[in-house]
């Protein structure tokens, strides 16, 4: 552990505060150090390997792919390519996708996309976009400039133009902030590192009709609680609506680095030969592995599998506010759950990293749960069993 510590804290940019352990192994929902040390992985690597660590299933497709054709770029024509896309627009509401390398690329062409699909419609000047307060959306200039946190713009201003910042969960407070230079709304339908924040039913159909009155996108960032997390393929389909354009990444290669900006024909039209590009964006090898991920996350047995462990968790969550005073709320749907604490709650982190179990901190006070969808119930008693000790450590 010491090398690989020692090496990583000289070599590369502390732009994280890592924990103290270096994995050299995984499968299914468990880790294991270079101590030889199994952990129980509660977080997914951020809610990314949400069919597990090394699944077999993918593994074989990775190695098949990696031996026929890895990467041409997007001048060409890909097999993997377009069956994904194919399959993507066939499950959601979208028409057309555009293929990149992460969360923020996929919000940033959805940026990019709103502004010049206002553009050709209403002439230049109408291109601010409405997002919320403790949200996020990526680290790029553009993305950051969207995400509602004075912390993560702190030292780069200036920041890209044109951006307003309004209470989550209020159409009010997005209708007092519409003007005629504005050309989309983009939220999170449930925040996920704001601290795993719910919107009241209701609300996002409501922000639909909002936006539609005034022909202004609806975009919403499904790259985290997108592709099953919560207990759907994507978290619009339970509010029986559906936005103009979505971004999926996170779990969509379980892993390897692909993400997405999907949207329905006349928006997705705005974009042209020389709009946008990415040099990598859906090469043959994430492709194929993100069609099987699809596939799999798609199936209804899995699906059902996710509410009801999601169920099951919420459940002895519950148990754990009841038990221990200083829990002020479980938070969330599906398996994107949220310990809400009356205290930071950092330390918790390192105290069950200490007893083989990873979590995460979010927005200070939150202990996230964001296991892979495979996680069975008797993981979640082990996952309990800890933050039960932990809570009452801390009471006590
Ligand atoms: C993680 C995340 C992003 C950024 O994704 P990256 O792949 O880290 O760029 C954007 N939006 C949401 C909701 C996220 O959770």
């Amino acid at each position: 552990m010491e090398e690989a510590l020692a090496a990583c804290q000289q070599h590369i940019c502390t732009t994280y505060a890592r924990l103290p352990v270096t994995f050299v192994r995984g499968r299914g929902c468990r880790l294991w150090d270079d101590e030889g040390r199994e952990y129980l992985d509660c977080l997914a690597g951020i809610a990314v390997c949400n069919l597990g660590h090394c699944p077999p299933e993918l593994t074989k497709v990775l190695c098949e792919q990696a031996d026929t054709l890895v990467h041409v770029s997007n001048l060409f024509y890909t097999q993997p390519q377009a069956r994904l896309a194919a399959e993507l627009t066939r499950l959601s509401f979208a028409d057309k996708v555009f293929f990149c390398n992460s969360g923020a690329e996929a919000n940033e062409a959805a940026i990019k996309l709103a502004r010049k699909y206002s553009w050709d419609r209403y002439g230049p000047g109408r291109f601010h976009v409405v997002t919320m307060k403790e949200s996020f959306h990526g680290r790029t200039l553009a993305t950051l400039s969207a995400t509602g946190q004075t912390k993560v713009h702190k030292g780069f201003e200036p920041l890209v133009e044109g951006f307003t910042f309004v209470d989550f969960d209020s159409v009010p407070a997005v209708e007092a902030a519409l003007t005629e230079h504005t050309c989309a709304v983009m939220v999170e339908p449930i925040q996920a590192e704001g601290g795993v924040n719910m919107p009241a039913s209701g609300y996002l159909r409501d922000l639909k009709a909002l936006c539609r009155e005034r022909d202004i996108l609806l975009i919403f960032d499904e790259v985290q609680v997108g592709m099953g997390r919560t207990g759907s393929l994507f978290a619009y389909e339970q509010e029986d609506m559906a936005p103009d354009v979505m971004t999926l990444a996170k779990a969509l290669g379980n892993g390897l680095p692909v993400g997405a900006m999907l949207a329905g024909q006349g928006v997705a039209d705005a974009f042209v030969p020389g709009s946008h590009a990415t040099t990598f964006g859906g090469t043959p090898l994430v492709a194929s592995v993100a069609l099987k991920v699809l596939e799999t996350i798609s199936n209804p047995d899995f699906l059902d599998h996710v509410r009801s462990v999601g169920g099951y968790l919420a459940g002895r969550l519950e148990e754990l506010r009841s038990r221990h005073g200083l829990v002020r709320e479980v938070r969330g749907r599906g398996l994107i759950l949220g310990l809400d604490l009356d205290r930071p709650a950092q330390h918790l982190v390192e105290k069950c990293l200490e007893r083989g179990v990873v979590v995460n901190c979010t927005h200070e006070t939150v202990l996230r749960f964001v296991p892979p969808l495979v996680i069975s119930r008797e993981e979640i008693d082990r996952l309990i069993a800890v933050l039960d000790q932990v809570l009452g450590e801390e009471s006590a």
